[in-house]
């Protein structure tokens, strides 16, 4: 999640029951949302002009989704609508955010700092673009799950000028 909608970590919460065992197939999450939402299979994802890849995971487009972002095991999550409104850097910043949970587990910070690693060692994401992100989770409120975003924000700096992988 990227934790911008106070209530993203609700939806973990909406499909469980949707599956007695495990987390949902990309399939199955499509067909409990129904709608628009589809199925991106892994490599034909692009956002603006980057063609996004994380692992060989596939990314399920749903706009009905209550954040830009979300992570399942196996899966990413994006709501394009919510997406189409914001600047590159931070679009692919979100991606990295929860391919990072792929990768690296629930942990907000974690996320974030592989983020702004794979944005750096990639060069879509300049110190310029990392201000944007800053200022794209700036009203984020602390919860449970999310630190406040002037928290996240400092972390990420530290990471981002950080040459080793965290
Ligand atoms: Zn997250």
């Amino acid at each position: 999640m990227v934790g911008v909608v106070a209530a993203g970590s609700g939806v973990s919460a909406t499909m469980a029951p949707a599956r007695a065992e495990g987390p949902p197939t990309p399939e199955e999450y499509v067909a409990h949302v129904g709608g628009d939402a589809k199925i991106v299979p892994s490599g034909q994802l692009k956002l603006d002009n980057y063609r996004m890849q994380c692992g060989h995971r596939p990314t399920v487009i749903d706009d009905q989704l209550d954040d830009y972002g979300a992570a399942y095991p196996g899966f990413l999550i994006l709501n394009s609508k919510l997406m189409s409104r914001i600047s590159t850097p931070v679009k692919l910043w979100i991606f990295s955010h929860e391919c990072g949970h792929q990768f690296r587990g629930p942990d907000e910070e974690t996320a974030d700092c592989f983020a702004v690693q794979r944005g750096r060692r990639q060069g879509w994401l300049t110190p310029e673009g990392l201000e944007e992100v800053c200022r794209f989770i700036a009203p984020a409120k602390g919860d449970g799950m999310h630190v406040s975003g002037s928290h996240r924000c400092e972390y990420m700096r530290k990471c981002y000028d950080d040459p080793n992988i965290r």
